[in-house]
């Protein structure tokens, strides 16, 4: 008797998998070997000897064999406290702002939006964070995006009419925004977060770059609650400089979070990342120091790329600059001066494709002085 042959792995991909997953690719990192990395908005400063001392005997003292309990609980209330959440609002914690944005996708994700009767539409500006669209996509929503303007302003009546056009279930603002790491204006951001509100969406205010930024769009919800029960506050320990430990939160009225809460998974904070987490908060000074030494170098960076050939340089709010390469035609300038930097050992990110306002720009992540050096050394040499 022949026993049955199961079909193979490629034939399973066929039959099994969704044809949409089949027809991604899964999301890149570059190898950083040796290099300079500033790719990915990471803080480029480690903790003191000292204080990796201390982190390290704290975390050698975790109970690894248990499950994670309520010691999650202590890190909500301080990350609380530190984000100074009004009264009547919760927190929720994810595996970095990435999962918390898969999780309002999830909670979100109705078959047919009753007021529409299509599916849910999820609508962010764009060029903006790739993770909104994904993770809708994934869940069976429909992501809108609305071009900014070429200056990369919020494109105010494209966006209103774009809200009663296709009544979002969930509207994200990134506040700065990334790649282009400005700030609304907050005239213009006042009327997209009215507009969603007034046809029942959500909006979800991004603040991952909120340690670098002049303001934050938390003050002007916290002084009217009743006029932003539609708003969630989602930010991130990974910009302020524990990008490796995933730790993102988000903040809203109590019964939205308590919602978003139930399809957590329960244990999605490991016991060393709330330590750690909770280690930070401790030494929240350390950090705010070096958020304000990326500041003094953002503004150190932003002047002498000011005066090379070239380039066209916008003002940022963020630990990240965006950059244009002035391009002949047929030329393809932002990929030569990428791959120029490579060859001088220096790692940036090549926005140039991601959607056509970033025709020919590059995004460069504010380093260490040393490092930005080396990248404008690198730039002067490549361009
Ligand atoms: C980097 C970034 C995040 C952070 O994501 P984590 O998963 O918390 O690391 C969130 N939103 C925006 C706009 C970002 O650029």
């Amino acid at each position: 008797m022949n026993r049955p042959l199961a079909p193979s792995a490629e034939a399973l991909v066929q039959q099994r998998i969704r044809s949409d997953v089949q027809a991604m690719h899964a999301y890149g990192v570059q190898d950083p070997q040796g290099m300079v990395k500033l790719d990915a908005m990471e803080n480029p400063f480690r903790l003191s000897a000292e204080l990796q001392a201390a982190l390290g005997a704290r975390l050698g003292a975790v109970a690894l064999n248990r499950y994670p309990g309520v010691r999650v609980n202590d890190l909500r209330q301080a990350l609380a406290q530190y984000a100074q959440m009004p009264s009547g609002y919760n927190i929720v914690l994810g595996n970095g702002s990435d999962e918390l944005i898969s999780l309002i996708s999830l909670a979100c994700a109705v078959p047919r939006d009753a007021r529409t009767g299509q599916k849910p539409v999820v609508l962010a500006p764009v060029p903006g964070f790739v993770m909104y669209a994904m993770s809708a996509q994934l869940q069976g929503m429909e992501f809108v995006g609305v071009p900014l303007t070429p200056d990369f302003a919020l494109d105010v009546p494209a966006m209103l009419s774009a809200i009663a056009r296709t009544q979002p279930a969930v509207v994200y603002l990134a506040y700065p925004n990334n790649p282009t790491a400005n700030l609304w204006n907050e005239a213009d951001m006042a009327q997209v977060v009215a507009a969603a509100g007034a046809c029942g969406s959500l909006v979800v205010l991004d603040e991952a770059y909120q340690p670098f930024a002049s303001r934050s769009y938390w003050d002007i919800v916290r002084a009217q609650p009743e006029a932003h029960s539609h708003v969630l506050l989602m930010r991130t320990l990974s910009k302020f400089g524990l990008a490796g430990i995933r730790l993102g939160y988000l903040m809203g009225p109590a019964a939205l979070v308590a919602e978003l809460d139930k399809v957590r998974p329960p244990y999605n904070i490991s016991v060393l990342n709330c330590e750690c987490a909770l280690f930070a908060l401790e030494h929240a000074d350390a950090f705010a120091q070096q958020a304000q030494a990326i500041c003094d170098e953002r503004a150190r960076l932003l002047q002498a790329l000011r005066t090379m050939p070239r380039l066209t340089v916008w003002d940022s709010q963020a630990n990240m600059i965006l950059v244009r390469v002035a391009s002949p035609a047929g030329v393809d300038a932002a990929q030569r001066v990428f791959e120029a930097l490579r060859r001088h050992g220096v790692l940036i990110k090549n926005v140039s494709k991601m959607h056509p306002l970033l025709a020919d720009c590059l995004r460069l992540t504010v380093g260490t002085a040393d490092e930005n050096t080396q990248l404008l050394a690198a730039l002067e040499a490549s361009l």
